[in-house]
């Protein structure tokens, strides 16, 4: 018995064995926080070890550090305590609780152990929008106001809120051949929202209905910092990520899994919109590490990535920053069937995007070596 589980545990690991060292050499030597991971509180060390030979990362935001009150998240506080602050958890709430008669009160107190636990901000899921069903059969909205409470209340506790809402817009078109993200909707059904809910409760709702149901809560709680995960839940469109950022600031966005779509915007654009919002951009890759160690660099095909393409992950992220290379491979090949061209940023907006504004974000202390101003 004893032998068996053993063979287990190391057929486990080999999922997941040390990748071959990054060339990192030819990018900027500067410490990068990455605002968007997803770790299992028990691979801590190990995801840590990974982030920082191949990304030269040396702090990650948990985006899965679990429920307060028994729901993984005191795990992830401990994790969070062994790692001396390098993995940091944010913490989620039930929102489907939204009907119950207690639930203001299951927000504020939920929310004051989040804080307490050493939660960096609150993550709210996609399934915010399109994935919990009220009573009537009904989606809860992004912008359901009975919600109200959990969005001021992370204001006043001064707890960033991390929000995905909505997804590639190519997900709420016909899942056909024809459509550019084929690879991943014929791997994954359950990820198209067209047409008829599987639930039978009518249709789902457009792209840009939760869009706008997304920046409705953004402008209700102007005391409270958002940030917009996945290039502010609208990387097909830098023009309205950029007009959000003139209106709200309260809002930061983040670039996690998106590299690939953002890349294919004129770089000349993107390297302005990087420029002029550069105290609101942050460096987020969506890296993702299972259960069992299986890796998901940016989204998923049928199976797990190869550790092989950690070290290419990361450099097709810092060769998009840092260089004004062009036609080059993006970071997720399922992604679509197209290249990207780099931004060749400023060294001192890199230092932005890569730490700085995580720092002044999530108020933690700056990479040994630097300093917050
Ligand atoms: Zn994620």
């Amino acid at each position: 018995m004893v032998a068996v589980a053993a063979m287990t545990i190391a057929i486990a690991w080999r999922v997941w064995p040390d990748a071959p060292r990054a060339s990192t050499r030819r990018f900027a030597d500067i410490p990068r926080i990455d605002v968007h991971v997803h770790v299992p509180p028990a691979l801590a060390e190990r995801a840590l070890r990974t982030f920082r030979e191949h990304g030269g990362v040396v702090m990650a935001l948990n985006a899965s550090g679990g429920h307060p009150n028994g729901g993984g998240l005191e795990e992830s506080a401990e994790a969070m305590r062994r790692t001396n602050g390098a993995l940091r958890p944010y913490c989620h709430l039930d929102l489907s609780r939204v009907e119950r008669a207690d639930f203001a009160d299951y927000a504020r107190r939920s929310l004051h152990a989040c804080r307490d636990a050493g939660a960096v901000g609150l993550k709210v899921f996609k399934a915010l929008g399109l994935g919990i069903s009220l009573a009537d059969g009904s989606l809860l909205a992004v912008d359901d106001p009975r919600l109200d409470v959990v969005f001021e209340t992370a204001g006043e506790l001064a707890l960033p809120v991390l929000i995905h809402s909505g997804d590639p817009q190519a997900f709420f078109e016909p899942a056909t051949r024809d459509n550019e993200r084929w690879d991943e909707l014929s791997a994954h059904p359950s990820w198209s929202f067209h047409g008829a809910r599987p639930d039978g409760h009518g249709a789902w709702p457009s792209w840009r209905e939760v869009f706008e149901q997304y920046e409705r809560r953004v402008a209700r709680h102007p005391r409270t910092r958002f940030l917009g995960a996945h290039f502010g839940n609208a990387p097909e469109e830098p023009e309205t990520v950029a007009r959000m950022l003139d209106a709200y600031p309260n809002l930061f966005v983040e670039t996690g899994a998106r590299i690939p779509e953002i890349g294919r915007h004129d770089p000349a654009r993107m390297r302005a919109l990087f420029v002029r919002h550069r105290e609101r951009i942050l460096f987020g890759t969506d890296f993702q590490i299972g259960a069992r160690g299986t890796l998901v660099l940016g989204s998923a095909g049928r199976e797990a990535d190869p550790p092989s393409r950690v070290p290419v992950f990361y450099e097709a992220h810092f060769r998009y920053f840092e260089t004004a290379d062009r036609r080059f491979a993006h970071p997720t090949p399922i992604q679509g069937d197209w290249t990207i061209d780099g931004l060749d940023l400023p060294r001192d907006v890199l230092e932005d995007l890569y730490w700085r504004n995580a720092t002044r974000l999530f108020g933690i202390s700056a990479p040994p070596g630097r300093s917050t101003p």
